[in-house]
């Protein structure tokens, strides 16, 4: 008996082959393992279980069809071959569409079933595929979904690789990397769920299950892969199921599904893999030897005895003696920038996946559906362009572009107070004669007086985080009445503090609040409500009155006992949802009304008004949020039921689609059939938020005046500064015709990119 036995790579990352020669050693001890590997830099090569060892020509250099040929023979021949990669065994499904009796892996149709992420065969298995999208979507709609999972995300490729993304500029960045590495776009962001990992493992051979068995991760390397585990049994429902999916796919070879159970006791399929996998001889160790099980179904000849040894296995490091005939190859070299070199891929898979995309782009292009991950609003469309509100093309396309001086912001009357109008008539509706809901307008998020003018006619308050922004409101026509003071800094600058009283004052630390009350005894400050900001307990805020240990606590108990004793007691959180998430900001809204409880049983006082911040991000506050809203106030009802009075403090929901930031190009250059280079006249400097979100983009074209989304595609457009981060879109197609002199208009810029924008390279 000889078999064929590949990926030999054993290093923290490891491939199965080791593990697979070891198992079949005990049930064929007389059989001829031969070793595949493609790369003298896999260390299993060196590893004495194989009789003999096949390096082949690395997969960028191998010639294919010969190679095929070759395996046919030695199929052909009699020998068993045991695929200990992905890929390989992608490639082997096509030189075998229809399997081989002596290859050992599965064959096309099967493996189109357990395509990541939606792997369709799993029907039938009490198992949920987490949430995902795929990349195709535009950048809007990515965000979207990043912002809805917390930030708790995996980018991943389509066969390999898996990287948690916490940032949008971060996501950006792992984006490109993953679509150079394997020669696709087609890449999927998936949530992330919370739990313990565990997998089952199979062998099949011509849709029969021969065997499986559960294997809980009890250690984990730094990438999560297992170190030690517990094996056990699969449940008889469950492998019920499986043998008719094995049926149904007509299965042959190994596999292995990678669970995470969670809290619920839900588990979650994260991926069908086509091969076993890499702990396959810890599962032998406690007495359940698959690949043994595999061969003897595929030869007929009867397997040794596997015994049990425990039920519990694990990896340590051992030194092997390198094979004199192949010695260690020399140092890698270096790559340019990194530090030290990158041995992510010592097998190749990388070049295998390059080749493949151009042999078989059907076998390598499934498209991914969407899992239940869209973001609700139905703006998700293929092509990566981002849907772009009526309203905005209205107040785009009444601009004269011929007047204009770029780059400049763009201000959208309609879309603005549309926005105003809305956040007004929700506070209105889910306000009642017990509760009123107000909204106070955060001026620093942009201070134009035309979005504080309709922040006054919409009947919001002023939230303001200095004196300056004070007088601001003031001149615009806010009464000091209508003048929420928040903030660290809110003192500033001295002298212009209005006389007469304002609505409600939050104070932002222990020496803030020492400071209120003095103030408020003179007579200088009159309020009428004084209240506490909180700190936000475990997410890291540098703001509030902290309350994570007993002293913390009740210092700030202590403290509130000093607040004037004839005003209304009210607390402020602020934690910006386009942050931390939507999911997270729940959980801490829920945690701050116990918070408040607490506060109002301890100090006798009873919290009347609650200021909830602001901090969302648009599309997350105004589309089919008027629940969220009432579920927010009843919430607040029902936990305190003194309170009276909620504000919310919107700004970017409110400002950021109020301006886009108009520029002109004045360069386009191919680099090559797939790279443009194009130069304009805006830059980081007028688009700060860059890094933060993504911006949709319109290009008007000169002639007709149309107004065109852009679309995904191979262009950079760099910014006019000097300066190597001075980027304002990396991926993007400008649409035929497109010439210098033209513009393009940057949506959702009337945020923090305006108001933080600052003077730069202007002489
Ligand atoms: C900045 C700020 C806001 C508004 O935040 P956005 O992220 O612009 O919505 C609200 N309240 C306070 C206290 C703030 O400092």
């Amino acid at each position: 008996m000889k078999v064929y036995i590949s990926g030999l790579y054993s290093g923290t990352s490891p491939q199965p082959g080791i593990g697979l020669s070891r198992s079949l050693r005990i049930a064929y001890p007389d059989a001829t393992l031969v070793g595949v590997e493609y790369s003298n830099r896999s260390s299993g090569i060196h590893w004495l279980g194989f009789d003999e060892l096949w390096l082949q020509r690395p997969w960028e250099e191998l010639d294919l069809p010969a190679y095929g040929q070759l395996i046919t023979e030695l199929l052909d021949g009699g020998a068993l071959w045991i695929s200990g990669t992905d890929l390989e065994a992608l490639w082997l499904a096509s030189v075998f569409p229809d399997g081989h009796a002596n290859l050992l892996s599965p064959p096309a149709v099967g493996l189109s079933r357990i395509t990541k992420p939606g792997v369709e065969a799993h029907k039938g298995l009490p198992l949920q595929i987490p949430p995902f999208v795929s990349t195709d979507l535009s950048d809007w709609d990515l965000h979207a979904f990043c912002r809805k999972y917390d930030w708790r995300v995996w980018l991943k490729g389509p066969y390999y690789e898996a990287v948690r993304t916490k940032s949008w500029d971060q996501f950006e960045a792992v984006r490109s990397a993953l679509a150079k590495v394997w020669s696709t776009q087609r890449l999927f962001l998936q949530a992330h769920v919370s739990g313990y990992e565990e997998s089952v493992m199979l062998a099949a051979y011509k849709g029969e299950l021969l065997g499986c068995v559960s294997m809980r991760k009890r250690e984990l390397t730094e990438d999560g892969k297992t170190w030690a585990g517990d094996v056990t049994e699969v449940p008889e429902a469950f492998a019920a199921s499986l043998r008719e999916i094995i049926r149904d796919i007509n299965w042959s070879g190994g596999a292995e599904l990678e669970m995470i159970r969670d809290p619920e006791d839900q588990r979650w399929l994260l991926e069908w893999n086509p091969r076993f996998p890499a702990w396959v001889h810890g599962a032998t160790i406690a007495g359940c030897n698959l690949p043994a099980m595999l061969v003897e179904a595929a030869t007929g000849i009867p397997a040794e005895k596997t015994t049990a040894q425990s039920e519990e296995f694990t990896r340590v490091v051992l030194e092997v003696p390198v094979r004199a005939r192949y010695p260690l190859p020399p140092l890698p070299e270096p790559y340019a920038g990194g530090i030290g070199h990158s041995m992510k891929h010592p097998s190749g898979m990388p070049a295998l996946a390059e080749r493949l995309h151009k042999l078989h782009p059907h076998l390598m292009s499934a498209s991914i559906q969407h899992g239940n991950g869209s973001n609700g609003n139905g703006a998700a469309e293929a092509n990566g362009v981002a849907a772009i509100p009526p309203s905005f093309l209205h107040d785009l396309k009444a601009q004269d572009y011929d007047q204009l001086q770029t780059p400049s912001f763009l201000f959208m009357d309609t879309t603005a107070a549309d926005l105003f109008d809305r956040a007004a008539k929700l506070a209105h509706r889910v306000s009642t004669p017990e509760m009123q809901v107000i909204n106070g307008y955060s001026i620093k998020t942009n201070p134009d007086a035309r979005l504080i003018k309709l922040a006054l006619d919409s009947g919001f308050y002023a939230e303001a985080i200095s004196l300056l922004e004070v007088q601001k409101a003031l001149a615009v026509g806010f009464k000091p009445a209508q003048v929420i003071l928040n903030g660290p800094g809110k003192w500033w600058p001295a002298g212009l503090l209005p006389k007469e009283p304002i609505h409600a004052v939050f104070c932002d630390s222990i020496a803030d609040l020492n400071r209120v009350t003095a103030a408020a005894a003179t007579g200088e400050l009159q309020s009428k409500v004084f209240g506490v900001r909180l700190r936000t307990p475990h997410i890291t805020s540098r703001f509030g009155i902290p309350l994570n240990t007993p002293e913390e606590f009740r210092a700030l108990i202590d403290s509130v006992g000093l607040l004037p004793r004839d005003s209304t007691f009210g607390v402020h959180f602020h934690m910006a949802s386009s942050n931390i998430g939507v999911r997270q900001w729940w959980h801490l809204y829920q945690s701050m009304l116990r918070w408040c409880s607490s506060i109002e049983k301890l100090t006798g006082r009873q919290i009347e008004v609650l200021d909830i911040g602001g901090g969302w991000f648009p599309d997350d506050w105004h589309e089919g949020r008027e629940d969220d809203f009432t579920k927010a106030v009843k919430h607040a009802k029902a936990t305190l039921p003194h309170v009276r009075q909620i504000i919310s403090e919107p700004g970017k929901a409110l400002a950021q689609p109020s301006m886009a930031l108009a520029m002109r190009l004045l360069e386009i250059q191919e680099i090559s059939d797939e790279t443009t280079e194009a130069v304009v006249d805006g830059s980081i400097a007028e688009l700060p938020m860059y890094f933060f979100y993504p911006h949709r983009i319109l290009r008007r074209d000169n002639a007709t005046g149309e107004l065109q989304p852009l679309k995904r595609g191979k262009t950079r457009l760099m910014g006019r500064l000097c300066m190597e981060h001075d980027e304002v879109a990396s991926n993007v197609e400008l649409p035929e015709g497109t010439q210098p002199g033209d513009v393009l208009i940057f949506c959702d810029a009337g945020g923090y990119d305006r108001s933080m924008s600052y003077v730069f390279g202007r002489g």
